[in-house]
């Protein structure tokens, strides 16, 4: 996806009510996407395949790109990695897949970027861990290393310390000033501040060494949901670098969606991040795409992008005696996914049509009226009949066994009058 179609699909301001403006840092061009300052929040991925196998991984790149991912990340952990890189940039081009690619290296990235020059300039950005790039000594030549890789083939780097591989050198030093105050800070707030300092200061040095401020990406990922709050709103007050947002190893199924909605959600409601990762471990035989479903809904349930119609949907209760209302639902919300990448074309704006699928006339109707479309099913007892309201008003009352393919026709046909215009001459 290019610049323009991200920021085409930016969602309305939300008011009063809605999220803080975003907090200004300096914008970020990777490839075509732009990360910070006015940009939209930026949605990004990443893949768990070995990268050395150039088609499982062209093929995974695809599948998140084509749910929304508008970065890809992938691991370059070896020379055999590292040159697949290209091969993968270029049949993800040969494909249509217009999506940026970034690197993780750790421990040896400034042997691979120097042994594949391929590689160094197929990547869009590379990610850099200042706990990992090398231990004693060669830690800040190998840094250097990096960044001046960066600068050769002008490249945006992010910065992206963590938890799990918290700079030992750094965390001691401010371990031992901390004991030599009068008053010492607690250690977890000692430590909290070794992650922080190890982010700013890798920046400085980058900047130092010559990479400019505009081509920095910052992270500091931990795995607790008030620590990752606590650790941003500092970051965000110490500098304006562009900041990724995610926390790290949330864990499985709903746990790892909660986790990270909730610490994402505090800080984007504070204006803080210009891009984000929902590290989700998936479950077994579950897609990778996921993680990029859930961003995007993150995103949109708070009113800061749009991305596909969203379908409102009561829980069902005892009135509901059957699942038809469920599936329904599930329907309904699978097929505006479904149709939305041919609709981002066809018929833009579609993408902030907002349906609603109800169980019952208690809060049926009602909430069907706030939709542009939406639908109150009968519940026990009710007459079978299953009112439909557009914008507000009752347009026709849906029966029998094929109501489920007649309201999906209804939505079609709404956004073929209302989004298709646009995009047509005359
Ligand atoms: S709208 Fe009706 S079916 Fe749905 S939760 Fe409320 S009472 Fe139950």
């Amino acid at each position: 996806m290019n610049d323009e179609a991200v920021s085409a699909n930016t969602a309305p301001c939300a008011g009063m009510f809605g999220p803080a403006p975003r907090r200004a840092t300096r914008q970020v061009r990777i490839g075509k996407v732009r990360v910070g300052g006015d940009a939209p929040v930026v949605v990004q991925s990443m893949t768990n395949t070995d990268t050395a196998d150039v088609a499982s991984t062209t093929k995974q790149v695809a599948e998140l790109w084509r749910a929304g991912s508008e970065l890809v990340r992938v691991t370059v952990n070896t020379p055999e990695a590292a040159a697949a890189v290209p091969r993968i940039v270029e049949k993800l081009a040969m494909m249509g897949v217009e999506v940026p690619i970034i690197g993780d290296f750790h421990y040896n990235g400034h042997q691979l970027l120097a042994n594949e020059p391929a590689c160094a300039e197929a990547l869009a950005k590379y990610r850099i861990n200042p706990g990992n790039v090398g231990f004693g000594k060669k830690r800040d030549t190998q840094f250097a290393q990096l960044v001046e890789f960066a600068i050769r083939h002008g490249k945006p780097v992010r910065i992206g310390a963590n938890w799990g591989s918290l700079d030992q050198a750094l965390a001691a030093k401010l371990m031992d000033e901390n004991h030599a105050l009068a008053v010492p800070l607690d250690a977890a707030e000692v430590l909290r501040e070794a992650l922080i300092r190890s982010a700013l200061d890798s920046a400085a040095r980058a900047v130092e060494i010559g990479l400019p401020a505009d081509r920095i990406i910052l992270s500091a990922k931990v795995s607790g949901v008030q620590e990752l709050v606590a650790v941003y709103r500092e970051m965000s007050r110490r500098s304006d670098f562009a900041l990724h947002l995610g926390l790290t190893e949330a864990g499985i199924g709903s746990k790892g969606i909660v986790a990270s909605s909730a610490a994402l959600g505090v800080l984007l409601q504070e204006g803080i991040g210009d891009t984000i990762r929902i590290s989700l471990t998936p479950e077994p035989g579950q897609s990778r795409t996921t993680e990029v479903i859930v961003a995007q809904e993150l995103l949109q349930t708070m009113g800061l992008r749009a991305f596909t119609p969203m379908v409102t949907a009561c829980p069902g209760c005892g009135r509901t005696t059957s699942s038809f209302f469920q599936e329904l639902a599930k329907t309904v919300q699978e097929h505006v996914r479904a149709k939305m990448p041919e609709w981002k074309v066809t018929h833009p704006g579609a993408e902030n049509l907002t349906l609603a699928v109800m169980g019952c006339v208690v809060n049926g109707p009602g909430e069907s009226r706030h939709a542009n479309i939406g639908i109150s099913l009968p519940g026990t007892g009710e007459a079978p009949s299953a009112p439909v309201f557009v914008d507000g008003e009752k347009t026709v009352t849906l029966r029998g066994e094929h109501i489920a393919r007649e309201f999906v026709a209804l939505i079609d046909g709404y956004v073929e009058r209302k989004f298709a215009a646009a995009t047509r001459p005359g």
